[in-house]
């Protein structure tokens, strides 16, 4: 199987295994107990709270483990506005998120009354600075805008949009789930006040994640219990995960650019391709500032799904879009908001490369893709002959 789905879910690292492994059988202490068993446990979570600090030049106390990149965004989303529900109700995030970002305003709105700003995008999916700063009300209470986006791989430009929040004095959240393998996470540099991250983006497990905050960010938990994570995030500590977290990021960290090196030629070599050999093909997202691993794409004339079929049947596991969108009708709300038609937008293809992808992986993908992306044309009555 040539997998290049890794924007989905990525494979564990053997070395991150190795490093999880002890603390089911062995370490398996409570993180909160007393005895030396649990005095165990609680210093490697410590030591992966330091690691992911360190990785984000910030507090291990500004570190929160959670249980997804999914928990952190409604955790930034709801914690800092319900801590900050007698300065405002107003929230700036962008059209093109992640829907556990989306989603999480769209609840606020519904139900709770928070006013949400959605900003355009430009047909590379980027957000203008510009368009933060006019949307900033005395009532705005935060501003979340992704790192990276999932489908198209287009990279924001934070530390633009960290300076107008940090101008206006409104804490800022990024979304880095898809950025976290890939791109610095200087939390300064940045300009950010909360990110997000997710372990199974970058070769760690499913089910943990990261929220950075930092110190003075108003944020009121939203899983209550027990006083783990200083309060701020009850249940207790899933050691073996946090370790993977950590173990993860920091190898991810630590080999980003010879990854990333390696995977923007092979992104280019497949974008290239694609472009030359596929008819009504055009590339999505920004054609230079965007994740190395990412090359997407829409076809005219034909549904998404129907080429993803036809590739699990040549043995390559790829996506229409975003895993997490599965099964809706409608088409992509990031494909729609960078201005692709609807009819368009359905017929989106992203390929996202990870670790273990070769040349010959992609060679192979150009060798089967066109003749696949034609004859599922050829059955459109709009397609021109
Ligand atoms: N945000 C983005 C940009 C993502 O791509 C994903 C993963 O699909 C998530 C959030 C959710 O992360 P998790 O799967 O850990 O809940």
């Amino acid at each position: 199987m040539i997998y290049l789905d890794h924007a989905a879910t990525t494979p564990v690292d053997p070395r991150v295994m190795e490093a999880m492994l002890p603390y089911w059988t062995e370490k398996y202490g409570n993180a909160s107990s007393i005895y030396a068993l649990g005095r165990e446990a609680r210093r490697a979570v410590e030591k992966a709270r330091q690691t992911v600090a360190d990785i984000l030049h910030a507090q291990p106390e500004e570190i929160i483990f959670t249980s997804c990149g999914t928990e952190s965004d409604n955790m930034a989303i709801r914690g800092v506005a319900w801590a900050s529900r007698d300065k405002g109700n107003h929230i700036i995030t962008s059209s093109i998120e992640h829907h556990a970002v989306g989603h999480t305003c769209a609840q606020m709105a519904r139900e709770f009354g928070y006013e949400i700003t959605y900003l355009p995008v430009d047909r590379y999916g980027v957000v203008d600075p510009a368009d933060v700063a006019a949307a900033i009300t005395e009532r705005t209470i935060l501003i979340s805008i992704m790192y990276a986006n999932n489908e198209v791989g287009t990279i924001e430009p934070l530390a633009e949009i960290g300076a107008v929040a940090r101008r206006h004095g409104i804490p800022f959240h990024t979304d880095a789930v898809q950025a976290g393998g890939s791109l610095d996470l200087d939390v300064d540099r940045l300009g950010v006040d909360l990110l997000s991250l997710s372990a199974h983006k970058l070769y760690g497990p499913k089910g943990v994640g990261v929220l950075y905050v930092r110190r003075g960010t108003p944020l009121l938990p939203i899983v209550t219990g027990g006083s783990q994570e200083q309060g701020r995030r009850a249940g207790t500590e899933n050691v073996p995960y946090i370790v993977g977290m950590a173990t993860a990021l920091r190898l991810a960290q630590e080999e980003m650019a010879t990854t990333n090196q390696r995977l923007a030629a092979l992104r280019d070599r497949l974008i290239a391709g694609v472009l030359a050999s596929v008819p009504h093909a055009a590339l999505t997202g920004h054609p230079t500032h965007r994740l190395a691993n990412n090359a997407s794409f829409v076809f005219d004339y034909i549904e998404g799904e129907a080429i993803l079929l036809q590739l699990d049947l040549q043995g390559i596991a790829a996506s229409s879009g975003s895993a997490c969108t599965t099964g809706e009708p409608e088409p992509s709300h990031v494909l729609t908001a960078l201005g692709i038609p609807p009819a368009r937008a359905h017929g989106a293809l992203r390929l996202s490369l990870g670790k273990d992808n070769t040349r010959d992986d992609v060679d192979r993908v150009l060798a089967v893709l066109p003749g696949i992306v034609e004859k599922l044309q050829a059955m459109s009555p709009l397609c021109p002959r």
